[in-house]
């Protein structure tokens, strides 16, 4: 997903890309990986940006509102903001340590999302796939 579309997006949603929204966006398509509000407002600071964290923090939950990001829990208070990139994202999490792999693999989650899609009648528009387990360092420790 690039700027334009996240634009667009928003706009089909009926919200208005202001330009403090569409700052977060671009700092949020630079950022990469994942982040809490704060990092994002963090990073943004530093990069000279004038928007405000409350700026920040809700239009982050608008994002999650229309499918852009969503947001997930990786052991700490704050929600970590992932961005869907084309629509999906997956991770292995290690529950001990709170290692998180990327992975690309989607097939059965694309299987998956079409029988749901039938069986519910849903227009199914992305994933956030989490898969818990212990990592090959924490089963040796
Ligand atoms: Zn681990
Ligand atoms: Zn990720
Ligand atoms: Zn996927």
């Amino acid at each position: 997903m690039n700027k334009i579309q996240i634009e667009n997006k928003l706009s089909q949603y009926g919200h208005r890309p202001t330009a403090a929204r569409l700052e977060v966006v671009e700092a949020l398509l630079n950022f990469h990986g994942h982040m809490t509000a704060d990092d994002l407002y963090e990073h943004m600071q530093s990069t000279g940006s004038s928007v405000g964290r409350m700026t920040v923090f809700r239009t982050l939950d608008l994002l999650a509102e229309i499918g852009v990001v969503r947001p997930t829990y990786q052991g700490s208070g704050a929600a970590h903001f992932v961005l869907l990139e084309d629509g999906h994202h997956h991770h292995l999490v290690c529950m001990r340590c709170a290692q998180t792999v990327e992975f690309a693999e989607c097939s059965f989650a694309e299987d998956l999302s079409q029988q749901l899609a039938e069986k519910h009648g849903f227009k199914i528009e992305g994933h956030l796939l989490e898969i818990y387990g212990v990592c090959k360092k924490c089963q040796a420790g």
